[in-house]
């Protein structure tokens, strides 16, 4: 081999060293695995699809966390009569209860399915934002139907259950919650 090919040679071995290196050097650091939040809908009633729905809602939205089905976890029962139209025992965790009141539901004038996305976006790690009756958040609570959180909200989600532990936080308080989801709807136009 001449000199210069010689060159030639170590110099394609060394970019060929390069390329092959310079996707692990860029990759993102490893992602924990996806989140899995089992629910268990079995005391939730007549309501118990509408569970189902709202779980769907947020697992075709969000990518970090998941809400399966199961015996274990959060367990999701009907009332007829309590301090609001839903409760949920904690914030950003995989066990606790979520409790939906049939008659602070229906006095509410809320959509049914947005009070329980509501309670699930609770468990997910969300809490009530500044702009109370905001019908495009789940989570501003309000006389809305709307039961889809916007792209805020789903981010949210996903960066709570990105992080490499996440902190259950306490649950709001039933006042607030009541207030919150009694609240009219905001008039944005
Ligand atoms: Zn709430």
């Amino acid at each position: 081999m001449s000199p210069s090919r010689c060159v030639t040679a170590v110099l394609a071995a060394l970019a060929a060293l390069v390329l092959a290196g310079a996707p692990g050097a860029q990759a993102a650091p490893r992602r924990a695995a996806v989140q899995t939040i089992s629910y268990d809908a079995s005391r939730a009633a007549e309501l118990t699809s509408l569970v189902d729905q709202a779980a769907e809602v947020w697992n075709t939205r969000v990518t970090n966390v998941r809400l399966v089905k199961g015996t274990a976890g959060v367990s999701v029962s009907t009332a007829q009569s309590g301090p609001a139209p839903g409760m949920s025992s904690c914030v950003g965790c995989t066990r606790g209860q979520i409790t939906l009141y049939r008659n602070q539901i229906k006095q509410s004038g809320a959509g049914t399915l947005r009070v329980i996305v509501h309670e699930f976006g609770h468990i997910l790690g969300l809490n009530h934002p500044q702009d109370i009756g905001n019908c495009d958040k789940v989570m501003a609570g309000g006389r809305c139907e709307n039961p889809y959180p916007n792209a805020d909200e789903r981010a949210a989600v996903d960066r709570f259950w990105g992080r490499p532990r996440p902190q259950a936080r306490p649950a709001p308080r039933p006042a607030d919650e009541n207030r919150t989801l009694r609240a009219p709807a905001l008039v944005s136009r």
